[in-house]
C-alpha cells in the first residue's frame, strides 16, 4: 500500500493552487495556515469560499455541502465526478504530477479517513467564526419571569436541583403557566427563550415553544448551536468530551447528578447533529463525543432500527471524534426516555455497554 500521507507532502502549497488553476478554480484568500478555495468540491463552478485547505496537514475541508474533509485526491476525483467522470485515485496521483510508482489495485478504495482525526488536532486553532449570525434578545426579559419553587416543582420532582437550575437561569411565568428555559450562546449573550408549557390544554399544540412575549418572538435556529454551550463549555474544553443529549432537561438532569462544574452535557433540541455542532465541538477542543438520544423504541426490533438511525447520526461526527452512542440494549428504560431520566446508576450502565462508532 502507497503511503498516501507522504504523496501529498511532496506538494507545495503553490502546486496545490496551480493543479486547482487548471479547473479555473482560483483560491479566494491565503492566510498564514490555509488558502480558501470557492467550494469546487460540490459546485461545478463558483461556489462559497468555504473550502479550506490546511498548509499543516495538506488536507481540504468543506464547510458547506459536503461536510468534511478529504485530500487533493479525493477532492480531484469529487471534481470529475461532478463532471460525469470517474477517476481512480492512480488518475488523480497522475494529474498532480506524482509518481505512481508502487500504487496498486488496493490502493484503489483510498480514503484519508485516518488522517482525518491528525487534521483536527492540529486545526482546533483556526475553525473559522461560528454562530455569530444569531439575533442577540435583551436579556431583560429574564428579569420578567421569577424563580418560583412551585412553579417549577414539577422539574425538582423529576430530579433537577434548585443549583442547577439557578446556574441556568430557569424561570417561571406564573401567569401562563410555563417553565421559561433562556437559551445563550458560547459567549453568554441570550439567543432564544423556549417555554415549557404545563396547561393540559397547551401541551396538545406542544411541549416547547418558543417564548412570545410583548410582540417578540424568542425563537432561534437550535440547528446553530448547542443547549448548554455558554454553562458547559468549560468543562467540556477540560474534559476534552462531551455528552450530546436531545433535551434541556437532560442536561440539567446530568449536572445535577455529576456537579455543575462537571456538566459535561449538551442539547441539540432534537435529533439533528449539523456542521455547526461539528465546529463548536471543534472549538472546544473535544476529542470523545458521546450520543445520548431518547429511547425511542418499544421492542427489539425497533430499538435495531433506531440504532440504525443514531449510528447514521453519529458518522456525521466520526470523521472528526471519537464517537459512542448510548442504547438501551436491555429495553428496561421507559419509551421515549433520556439516557439520564433513570439516574445515575441506570446511566453508568448505558455508559458502560455504549457502542463505539
Ligand atoms: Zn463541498
Amino acid at each position: 500500500m502507497v503511503n498516501f500521507k507522504e504523496l501529498r507532502q511532496q506538494l507545495s502549497d503553490e502546486k496545490i493552487k496551480d493543479i486547482l488553476i487548471q479547473f479555473n478554480v482560483e483560491a479566494v484568500e491565503e492566510t498564514p495556515d490555509a488558502i480558501i478555495f470557492p467550494t469546487c468540491c460540490h459546485n461545478l463552478t463558483g461556489g462559497s469560499p468555504k473550502l479550506y485547505y490546511y498548509k499543516n496537514t495538506q488536507l481540504f475541508h468543506c464547510y458547506t455541502e459536503c461536510n468534511e474533509s478529504f485530500d487533493i485526491f479525493t477532492l480531484l476525483q469529487k471534481m470529475y465526478r461532478l463532471r460525469g467522470e470517474e477517476i481512480s485515485v492512480l488518475q488523480a496521483v497522475q494529474i498532480c504530477d506524482l509518481d505512481t510508482a508502487g500504487i496498486t489495485p488496493e490502493d484503489h478504495g483510498y480514503s484519508c479517513v485516518e488522517d482525518i482525526q491528525y487534521m483536527q488536532v492540529l486545526n482546533n486553532s483556526i475553525i473559522p467564526e461560528i454562530g455569530k449570525d444569531l439575533k442577540h434578545y435583551d436579556k431583560a426579559i429574564i428579569r420578567k419571569f421569577s424563580f418560583d419553587y412551585m412553579g417549577l416543582m414539577s422539574w425538582i420532582q423529576e430530579g433537577i436541583s434548585i443549583e442547577v437550575m439557578q446556574k441556568f437561569n430557569i424561570k417561571y411565568d406564573s401567569y401562563r403557566n410555563m417553565i421559561v428555559i433562556p437559551n445563550f450562546d458560547y459567549d453568554g449573550n441570550l439567543i432564544g427563550v423556549r417555554t415549557r408549557m404545563l396547561n393540559p390544554e397547551d401541551i396538545k399544540k406542544g411541549k416547547y415553544r418558543p417564548l412570545y412575549d410583548n410582540g417578540v418572538l424568542y425563537n432561534h435556529p437550535t440547528g446553530k448551536t448547542f443547549y448548554g454551550i455558554f454553562e458547559n463549555h468549560e468543562a467540556i474544553e477540560k474534559k476534552k468530551m462531551a455528552i450530546i443529549f436531545e433535551g434541556e432537561k437532560s442536561v440539567l438532569l446530568y449536572g445535577t447528578i455529576y456537579g455543575v462544574d462537571n456538566n459535561i452535557a449538551l442539547a441539540t433540541l432534537g435529533q439533528n447533529i449539523t456542521r455547526d455542532h461539528i465546529q463548536f465541538l471543534l472549538k472546544m477542543g473535544v476529542i470523545n463525543v458521546i450520543l445520548a438520544y431518547d429511547t425511542d423504541y418499544e421492542d427489539y426490533k425497533n430499538l435495531k432500527e433506531v440504532e440504525r438511525k443514531y449510528v447514521n447520526k453519529a458518522n456525521i461526527l466520526a470523521p472528526y471524534f471519537n464517537v459512542s452512542i448510548l442504547m438501551d440494549y436491555d429495553l428496561i428504560m421507559p419509551y421515549k426516555s433520556s439516557p439520564i431520566d433513570c439516574g445515575r446508576e441506570m446511566f453508568e450502565k448505558l455508559l458502560g455497554e455504549r457502542r463505539i462508532i
